[in-house]
C-alpha cells in the first residue's frame, strides 16, 4: 500500500489565481484522510495534483517516497472515484468494472476473479448482469466504487462520491465507505464540503479555506481543539457560539466581561491568558452550544450564568434546540428534550467553564480552550 507526502504544493492557474498555497502533509499508509472546506477552497485542486490530472505549480509530491510530480497519472497505481460516477450506459455492471482492467489489457480469467471478487464485497453479485439504468442510486455509486478497487490500486481519491446520492442513501453508502476502507486498508484521500461527513469517516481530517491548510487533526481533536476561528465555527453542527469579551484580572483571577456579565475563567485558562498579555484585552469568546447549560440559582455555577429570551424553541426529539440572543449575538444552546423552556420564555443558562475557548480577535487564532 502507499504513504503519500506533499511538500509545499502550489498550484496556480494560468489565471494567475492561487488555488493552493504551501499545502505540507505526510499520509501514512492506509490513513482515510479528509479534504474538508467551504467550495472553492481548493480541496479538488489538490486532489487533481495527487491524481496527476492537474500540474503542480511548485513542490514535491512524493508516493511511497518516490517523486510523482512528472509521472503521468496511469502510473501512479491510483484510483479516483467522482461524484459524477460516469458509468457507460450502454454496458453491463460487469463490463462497466471490467473497463479498466481490459485497457490494461489484462487477461480475462484474472478480470472475472477481480470483479466477482470486488462484487462480492459491495454486494453487487446479483446485478453484474444489470445496466446502469437498472440500478439505484446507492448502486451505481458501488459499481463506480467497485469499477475502481478491481484495480487494486494502492491509492483511492474520492472526490465528493456522495453528493448526487439522497440523505438517507448518504448516510447507508458513508457507513458501507467505512468498511470497505476497513476491509481493504487502501490509503484513502476524499474531498467533501460536509463536516459531518468529515467527522465520521475520517481518520484525519484537513480543514481548508481559500487555498490554505488551517488544521490537520483527528476529528475529535479537532472539534475540541480548533486552532482558529474559522476551524471552530465550520466543525460542529450547529455551530460554536461566539461573542466578544474583555479579559479582566482581580485579586489573582481571571474574569470574562460579556457587556457587565463577569465569568470567572478556570485557574488554568487564566493563567494562560495572563501569561500571554490578554489581561485588559478584547478577545473572541467561543462555546460549544451542548456546553450552555440551563442553571438554576445557587447551583454552584453562578459565576458562569447569564439570562436570555428563547426567539425559537427547536425539538430534534432526542434533544432540543434553544435559540436566543445574547451580548448582541444569535446563540444555540443544546439541552435535554425535558427543558421547561419554550418560544418567549426567560431561561437562566450557565457555561461549563471547562469547554470556553478563547480566540484573539486580530489573528483570529486560538488563544486558550
Ligand atoms: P473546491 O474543490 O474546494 O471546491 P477547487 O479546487 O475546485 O475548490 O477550486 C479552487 C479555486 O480555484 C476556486 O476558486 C476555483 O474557481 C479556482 N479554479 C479551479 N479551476 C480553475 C482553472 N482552471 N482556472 C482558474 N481558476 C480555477
Amino acid at each position: 500500500m502507499a504513504s503519500i507526502t506533499l511538500e509545499h504544493i502550489w498550484k496556480r492557474y494560468p489565471n494567475g489565481y492561487e488555488a493552493v498555497k504551501d499545502f505540507n502533509l505526510d499520509i501514512e499508509d492506509k490513513e482515510f484522510i479528509i479534504f474538508v472546506g467551504p467550495s472553492g477552497c481548493g480541496k479538488s485542486t489538490t486532489l487533481r495534483m495527487v491524481a496527476g490530472l492537474e500540474d503542480i505549480s511548485e513542490g514535491t509530491l512524493k508516493i511511497d517516497g518516490r517523486v510523482v510530480n512528472d509521472e503521468e497519472p496511469k502510473d501512479r497505481d491510483i484510483a479516483m472515484v467522482f461524484q459524477n460516477y460516469a458509468l457507460y450506459p450502454h454496458m453491463k455492471v460487469y463490463d462497466n468494472m471490467a473497463f479498466g482492467l481490459r485497457l490494461r489489457k489484462v487477461d480475462e480469467a484474472k478480470i472475472k476473479e477481480a470483479v466477482n471478487e470486488v462484487a462480492e464485497v459491495l454486494q453487487l453479485g446479483k446485478m453484474l448482469k444489470r445496466k446502469p439504468a437498472e440500478l439505484s442510486g446507492g448502486q451505481r455509486q458501488r459499481v463506480a466504487m467497485g469499477r475502481a478497487m478491481v484495480r487494486n490500486p494502492k491509492v483511492f481519491l474520492m472526490d465528493e462520491p456522495l453528493s448526487n446520492l439522497d440523505a438517507k442513501l448518504r448516510v447507508e453508502m458513508r457507513a458501507e465507505i467505512a468498511r470497505l476502507h476497513e476491509r481493504i486498508g487502501a490509503t484513502i484521500i476524499y474531498v467533501t464540503h460536509d463536516q459531518t461527513e468529515a467527522m465520521t469517516l475520517g481518520t484525519r481530517i484537513v480543514v481548508m479555506k481559500d487555498g490554505i491548510v488551517q488544521q490537520v487533526d483527528t476529528p475529535q481533536h479537532l472539534y475540541n481543539y480548533p486552532d482558529n476561528l474559522f476551524v471552530a465555527s465550520f466543525i460542529g453542527s450547529p455551530q460554536m457560539n461566539f461573542f466578544d469579551a474583555v479579559v479582566e484580572k482581580e485579586d489573582g483571577r481571571v474574569r470574562l466581561n460579556v457587556s457587565g456579565d463577569r465569568f470567572l475563567l478556570p485557574e488554568r485558562k487564566g493563567a494562560e491568558l495572563i501569561e500571554k498579555n490578554y489581561v485588559g484585552k478584547e478577545v473572541t469568546v467561543g462555546i460549544r452550544p451542548e456546553d450552555i447549560y440551563e442553571s438554576e440559582e445557587g447551583d454552584g455555577r453562578d459565576e458562569y450564568a447569564f439570562s436570555s429570551r428563547i426567539n425559537v424553541y427547536e425539538l430534534l426529539g432526542a434533544e432540543v434546540l434553544l435559540h436566543f440572543d445574547y451580548a448582541g449575538k444569535s446563540m444555540t444552546a443544546r439541552v435535554e428534550p425535558t427543558t421547561a423552556a419554550r418560544m418567549g420564555s426567560t431561561v437562566r443558562f450557565a457555561m461549563d467553564p471547562e469547554k470556553i475557548h478563547v480566540f484573539d480577535r486580530e489573528s483570529e487564532a486560538a488563544v486558550v480552550h
